[in-house]
């Protein structure tokens, strides 16, 4: 019987839900490219509620319980004291969110003696040292795909709020004004800008494909090209360098991994280089951006404005520059775990943990490492570098 570990967000302040806005959610069966859902034998919640949070334990008690294993849920995940450094040592597998990472570092692995599994509920493992976890032999799985249309909606509407003004223009509202001029004295339309991304894998190639109907210029960089014909269907133009391709956009939206390479990509040096009042959203990995730089292009008028999700560390402690930098859309580590994601990286979950307590391979599209080293989608798109260098805050 196994002891399961699972770190998630704090419940609403107002307390975990009774009802919600909205009856259902729509039922997705499969991704763009025809990979499928997540297929678990069973699901013990209701798609739409909050399972993200302490209270919807993702939906897993009764299914772990009636198993005869062990569940401990919690939000306290930092420092020695921590409900999650007192549980680890004998605990089996650790589940965790992107949104609330709780990082594996080496030394938490190395306490962590019985620990064979973890599991991104989302996607995004950089915060495991993958490394370790490697040496370790444990398993590092995610649930590839389940939030990956959720975050490139996300990116769509913050283009689309920092473009058009949207946020400054809502506070006028609210504070009882009716402040045209200031409203639009940051406003323009989207309509015939360069927009551009770095990388255009699932989320990258979802924001394309959103993009085209508003009659933009579309661009991308990427390690790979494209296939021709989606090049041609979105009237794609291909940069072989992001210095190339951010030269020429209004709007540059970041869709890459974290790691050695995109480590502080975008630094003093390269906004330097971007078209002097670009848009840059960022809901990829807060560490791709420079902080401080970002702060100084705002303020310099070098950036129009910048939106994003992801930050470092997470939580953001509340000096944190980026909650009051100028020209800012910045939301908490939301865009993946809108309740329709939380339905599938849930069931996701209960998927990969049916599987491993049968003894049943896991889909190598939810494998990153495995067997001693990176392995199925992991293999792919990580590299074992201090990138990924999990660090405890
Ligand atoms: P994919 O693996 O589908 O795509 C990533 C793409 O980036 C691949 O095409 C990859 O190329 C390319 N790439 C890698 N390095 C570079 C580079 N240096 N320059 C240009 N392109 C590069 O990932 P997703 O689209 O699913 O996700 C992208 C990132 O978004 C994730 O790594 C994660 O950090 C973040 N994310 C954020 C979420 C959120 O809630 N905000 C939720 C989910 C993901 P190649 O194929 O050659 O490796």
């Amino acid at each position: 019987m196994a002891k399961i570990l699972c770190v998630l967000y704090d419940d609403p302040v107002t307390g975990y839900p009774q009802s919600y806005a909205r009856d259902d959610v729509p039922k997705v069966d499969r991704y763009p490219g025809g990979q499928t859902a997540p297929t678990p034998k069973q699901i013990d919640f209701q798609p739409g509620a909050l399972l993200g949070s302490v209270s919807g334990e993702l939906g897993l008690r009764k299914f772990l319980e009636a198993g005869g294993h062990q569940l401990v849920v919690t939000s306290d995940k930092e420092g020695a004291n921590s409900v999650f450094d007192r549980e680890l040592p004998d605990t089996d597998i650790v589940i965790s969110q992107p949104f609330w990472p709780a990082y594996l570092t080496a030394e938490r692995i190395a306490k962590a003696k019985k620990l064979k599994l973890a599991i991104t509920a989302g996607i995004g493992s950089d915060h495991v040292d993958l490394q370790a976890a490697i040496k370790h032999g444990i398993t590092v799985t995610e649930v590839t795909y389940s939030n990956s249309i959720s975050v490139s909606e996300h990116v769509v509407m913050m283009i689309l709020g920092l473009v058009r003004n949207y946020i400054p223009s809502y506070q006028w509202v609210v504070k009882g004004g009716w402040n045209i001029a200031d409203c639009v004295a940051r406003s323009y339309d989207l309509e015939a800008m360069e927009v551009g991304t770095v990388a255009a894998g699932r989320i990258g190639l979802a924001v394309l494909r959103r993009l085209k109907p508003f009659d933009v210029k579309l661009h991308y960089t990427d390690r790979h090209r494209l296939p021709e014909a989606i090049e041609q269907e979105l009237g794609l133009k291909y940069h072989a360098t992001v210095e190339s391709m951010i030269k020429v956009c209004d709007v540059v939206t970041i869709n890459a991994p974290l790691h050695p390479e995109t480590e502080h990509l975008f630094n003093d040096q390269l906004l330097a280089k971007m078209k002097r009042g670009a848009y840059l959203v960022n809901t990829a990995r807060a560490k791709i951006c420079d902080r401080d730089a970002i702060v100084r292009a705002l303020e310099s008028g070098q950036l129009a404005g910048y939106a994003g999700d992801v930050w470092f560390p997470q939580p953001a402690p509340a000096d944190h520059p980026w909650r009051t930098m100028p020209h800012h859309g910045m939301t908490p580590h939301i865009s993946g775990s809108s309740l329709s994601a939380q339905a599938r990286y849930a069931a996701g979950t209960r998927e990969i943990l049916e599987c491993w307590f049968e003894g049943r391979p896991i889909r190598d599209e939810y494998l990153i490492v495995d067997g001693g080293k990176l392995a199925g989608v992991g293999a792919h798109s990580y590299s074992v570098g201090k990138a990924e260098k999990a660090t405890a805050v």
